[in-house]
C-alpha cells in the first residue's frame, strides 16, 4: 500500500487541525484550522505547507473554527476542490466564519492604530489573515453530505460521515483506500463527544479500523459528572435571587449556549428554580441556534421528545434573544434577578464586558463560568482570584460570587476517550494521538499502551508518515 499521512497542525498543540492524506494520486485535507494559542498563532501566517490548487477536497469534522478557521486563507490562495462536511457543519461553519473574519478584521485595525501611536512595528503584519469577502468566497465550495453516505473521492478513494456527538453536526471521518484489490480505512476522529449528554446523539462507535488518528483533549483528565452541573446551576441561581442579583454567564455560541438553555428549561420544568428572565445577548449564538432548530433530525431522543410537546430549550417562557446592542445595553437597567449569557466565552471580547462592569463589584450578582478559561484571558484573572480586574480600559474591584461548572465541556474525558475506543474489536496497525497538550498526549499514550498493548504513535508538527 501506498498512503501517505502528514501531521500539518493540531499535532502536540490542540488547535489549527490539519492532516493531509495522499493516495492513488489524490490528496485530500482533513481539517483546515486555525491557530489560536498565543505560541502558534504566528503559524496563521505561514504559507501552507502544499500548493492549496493541488489539492482534491477538503473534509471538515466540524465547525469549530480550530477546524475550519484557515478555509478563506485556502480558497484565496487557490483551492478550488470541494469542501465536504455535514449539512448542519456547512451551515454552521459559514456563520462562524464570517464572524472570524469580523474579529480578524477589526484585529488588524486596532493593531493598525496602536502601532502607529506607538511608533513600532507589531510581529504580524498589519492586514487582516482573511477578510469577510475572503470568507464569503470560500462558501460555494462547500458540499454538505449526509451521515453514514459514501463519498467517492477519486480512484479507489471514498469517505463516509459519522455522528461525533460533540457538537451539532460534528462527524468522525472514515476515508478508505483501496489498492490493487486490498483496502485500508484510516479514521480521524475530529473532536469526540459524550455519551448521555443534552441535546445531541452518542458518539458512534466502530468495531474495526486500521489507523487511528484520535483527538486527546481531556487525555488526562476525568470529567465532573452531569448531575452536580443541574444542582449547582440550580443552587447559584436560587442564592442568587435571594440576594436580588444578576447571574452573567460568559459563554461560547457552539453547543455550550444551546446545553445552558437546555438545562434551564429542565430546571424551570422541574420547578426548581425561579421563572427569572434569560436572556441569550450574542448574535452569533442566536444565529447557530437557528441551525439547531432547523436540525432536528440530529437531536438524541430526549430532546426529541421536548421539541414534539412543545417543550423546545430554545423558546420556553422567559428566554428572551437580544440582537442589537442597545437592547444589550438596556439589560444592564433591569430591576431584579436576570440571566444573561454572552460571549466571548473567556471574556476576551463582545458583549460579557459590559456585563461585567455592570456586576463583577456587586456583592449580590454572580459570575458563573462554564466552560475552560485559557492563561492570560480576563476570565481566567477572575476565575483565579484576582481582586480587581481591568475592563475596557478601567479597574474594577470584584466583588460578585464567582463561580464555576466543569462538568459541561463537550469533550470525552481519558475514560471517555478510552471507552470510545475500546468498542474496536482487534488492534488497528497503528494509532495516533493528535490534538493534545503534549502533557495531555504524552499520559494518554502511556494509558492507552498499558490498558491495550497496541501500537501508539505521538507525530510531531509536520511529521510525514506512510502507511502500509
Ligand atoms: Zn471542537
Amino acid at each position: 500500500m501506498q498512503i501517505k499521512l502528514s501531521f500539518f497542525g493540531g499535532a502536540h498543540n490542540v488547535t489549527g487541525s490539519q492532516y493531509l492524506l495522499e493516495a492513488n494520486n489524490i490528496r485530500l485535507l482533513v481539517d483546515c484550522g486555525l491557530y489560536q494559542e498565543r505560541e502558534f498563532q504566528y503559524r496563521n501566517w505561514e504559507p501552507f505547507l502544499f500548493p492549496p490548487h493541488s489539492l482534491d477536497a477538503v473534509l471538515l469534522t466540524h465547525a469549530h473554527v480550530d477546524h475550519c478557521g484557515l478555509i478563506p486563507k485556502l480558497v484565496r490562495e487557490g483551492f478550488r476542490g470541494r469542501i465536504y462536511c455535514t449539512t448542519a457543519t456547512s451551515e454552521i461553519a459559514q456563520i462562524m466564519l464570517m464572524d472570524s473574519a469580523h474579529l480578524q478584521e477589526e484585529d488588524a485595525e486596532f493593531k493598525k492604530r496602536r502601532h502607529e501611536r506607538e511608533k513600532r512595528r507589531g510581529l504580524f503584519p498589519e492586514i487582516p489573515l482573511y477578510t469577510v469577502d475572503d470568507a464569503r468566497a470560500s462558501f460555494p465550495f462547500f458540499s454538505p453530505v449526509n451521515y453514514e453516505e459514501i463519498v467517492p473521492l477519486g480512484e479507489g478513494v471514498k469517505a463516509s460521515f459519522h455522528d461525533a456527538g460533540h457538537v451539532l453536526g460534528s462527524s468522525v471521518i472514515v476515508v478508505t483506500v483501496t489498492q490493487d484489490g486490498e483496502s485500508r480505512t484510516i479514521l480521524f476522529s475530529g473532536d469526540v463527544g459524550r455519551v448521555n449528554r443534552p441535546i445531541l446523539r452518542d458518539p458512534t462507535v466502530f468495531s474495526q479500523v486500521d489507523y487511528l488518528v484520535v483527538e486527546s483533549t481531556y487525555g488526562d483528565r476525568i470529567h465532573e459528572a452531569l448531575e452536580s452541573v443541574t444542582d449547582s446551576l440550580a443552587e447559584i441561581i436560587n442564592s442568587t435571587w435571594k440576594k436580588g442579583g444578576n447571574i452573567v454567564v460568559p459563554t461560547f455560541a457552539l453547543q455550550r449556549s444551546q446545553v445552558i438553555l437546555y438545562h434551564m428549561n429542565e430546571l424551570l420544568m422541574e420547578n426548581r428554580i425561579p421563572h427569572l428572565l434569560v436572556f441569550l445577548d450574542s448574535p452569533l449564538a442566536i444565529s447557530i441556534t437557528e441551525v439547531f432548530k432547523r436540525h432536528s433530525e440530529l437531536f438524541d431522543r430526549e430532546m426529541s421528545r421536548l421539541m414534539r410537546y412543545k417543550k423546545s430549550p430554545f423558546d420556553f417562557p422567559g428566554l428572551k434573544m437580544v440582537q442589537t446592542v442597545d437592547e444589550s445595553k438596556a439589560l444592564n437597567h433591569i430591576k431584579g434577578t436576570v440571566m444573561i449569557l454572552a460571549g466571548s466565552g473567556m471574556c476576551t471580547g463582545g458583549r460579557i464586558k459590559h456585563h461585567l462592569v455592570t456586576n463583577i463589584s456587586r456583592r449580590e450578582s454572580t459570575i458563573l463560568f462554564v466552560g475552560y478559561q485559557a492563561i492570560g484571558t480576563l476570565g481566567r484573572q477572575i476565575v483565579d482570584g484576582a481582586k480587581r480586574v481591568r475592563i475596557l480600559g478601567q479597574y474594577y474591584p470584584v466583588r460578585a460570587r464567582i463561580a464555576e461548572t466543569h462538568g459541561l465541556s463537550a469533550h470525552a474525558d481519558r475514560n471517555e476517550l478510552f471507552q470510545w475506543i475500546s468498542n474496536l474489536k482487534s488492534a488497528p496497525r497503528r494509532v495516533f494521538l493528535v490534538h493534545g497538550e503534549p502533557e495531555a498526549i504524552k499520559q494518554f499514550g502511556q494509558f492507552l499502551r498499558e490498558n491495550t498493548g497496541w501500537e501508539i504513535t505521538m507525530p510531531d508538527y509536520r511529521a510525514e508518515i506512510s502507511l502500509a
